[in-house]
């Protein structure tokens, strides 16, 4: 896509510090670094969000996503990695481009994300979970 920031990433037509990439992943760092460490793993071929990943792209991301957590942890010994993914500008995304972040941590590191449970009675969790399943084919 010739206006996204990623593809001109993935076609290295603009710079960014590469961490790694396979067939379908490009890693890198993250210009914003809310932490030292916080690597972006991107799929190469544009798609915009979850919504649009196919399977190869699915399975290859979280590969890509696991094998470069393991090398943040080693290299950096946070005390824990959030995996935090976008999708829409209602959850936060900003690059519309699938990217996954993985982002050492640090006990009180000032990163948040209110989390404000519901807590419903059971009877309207198996509604949600039998609407989900009408949906899955
Ligand atoms: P999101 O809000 O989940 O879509 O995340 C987009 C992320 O892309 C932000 O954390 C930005 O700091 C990061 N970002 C934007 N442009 C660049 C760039 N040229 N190189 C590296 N990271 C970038
Ligand atoms: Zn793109």
């Amino acid at each position: 896509m010739t206006d996204c920031v990623f593809c001109k990433i993935v076609a290295r037509q603009i710079p960014a510090t590469l961490v790694d990439e396979d067939e379908h992943t490009l890693a890198f760092m993250d210009i914003g670094q809310v932490n030292p460490g916080h690597v972006l793993v991107a799929v190469k071929k544009h798609v915009q969000d979850i919504f649009a990943l196919d399977e190869t792209q699915a399975a290859a991301v979280f590969r890509a996503a696991a094998r470069v957590s393991r090398a943040i942890r080693d290299a950096f010994s946070p005390q824990g990695l959030s995996v935090y993914q976008a999708n829409g500008k209602a959850a936060g995304q900003t690059v519309f481009h699938f990217h996954v972040h993985l982002v050492p941590r640090q006990e009180r590191d000032g990163m948040e994300l209110t989390w404000p449970v519901k807590n419903p009675p059971r009877d309207k969790l198996v509604d949600y979970a039998e609407r989900i399943r009408a949906k899955l084919g």
